[in-house]
């Protein structure tokens, strides 16, 4: 990660309000480095790591990986594979207060900042759909209703209140994520440029 020149956005959202989906966009359009926690855990979990066997403790039930263990993983990732790239898209990272506050801190000791944070915004039916279809399509473990409905409850009582956090501090970016691909993602291009001044690699 280089200092200053970069940026770093969030991609934040419930499950299944299409994070993964506007990532690889985002990714593409602005020159960024992807880093998904959740598919950073489910690869360990794949190679049945010590870590992956701990992760899926909590990933099983819907619950989330305690603050302090998935704060060194992150700044680890940012330490072995940020380095020199033009900035970081964040998918999934924070869902905590403490998270988001430990985010500003492994940003700031890099000599950079947290530029945006994209919010979708998706009715809680269509997430549902949007999840149980994933699972058929793919096999996601934490796809199945009853993990389902954890993973909401958690998202409501201890992820939403980041939309308040990053609102605040005027980074959030609030987007429809209902709707076609390609046009929730012009929403998001022209909410990070016309709103936060990013602009495309040339
Ligand atoms: P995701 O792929 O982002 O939906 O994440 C899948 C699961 O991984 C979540 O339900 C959590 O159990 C775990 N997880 C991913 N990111 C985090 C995080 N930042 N903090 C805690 N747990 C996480």
């Amino acid at each position: 990660m280089e200092k200053n020149d970069n940026i770093n956005i969030v991609i934040f959202g419930a499950p299944g309000s299409g994070k993964g989906t506007q990532s690889a966009k985002l990714i593409d359009r602005y020159g960024l480095y992807h880093i998904s926690t959740g598919e950073l855990l489910r690869d360990h979990i794949k190679r049945d790591t010590e870590l992956g066997r701990i992760a899926n403790e909590y990933i099983s039930k819907g619950q989330l990986i305690p603050d302090d263990l998935m704060i060194r993983i992150l700044d680890d990732t940012l330490e072995r594979e940020a380095k020199g790239k033009a900035g970081v898209v964040f998918d999934g990272f924070p869902r905590t207060i403490p998270q988001a506050e430990a985010l500003k801190e492994l940003l700031r000791k890099r000599g950079t900042d947290l530029h945006a944070v994209v919010g979708l915004e998706v009715p809680e039916d269509e997430l549902v759909q949007r999840m149980i279809q994933r699972g058929k399509d793919t096999g996601r473990a934490d796809d199945n209703p009853d993990t389902i409905k954890n993973r909401l409850k958690v998202y409501h009582d201890q992820t939403s209140p980041l939309r308040e956090y990053y609102n605040k501090e005027n980074k959030y970016i609030a987007i429809n994520g209902t709707g076609i691909v390609d046009e929730i993602f012009n929403e998001i291009a022209r909410g990070l440029e016309d709103k936060a001044g990013i602009k495309p690699r040339p």
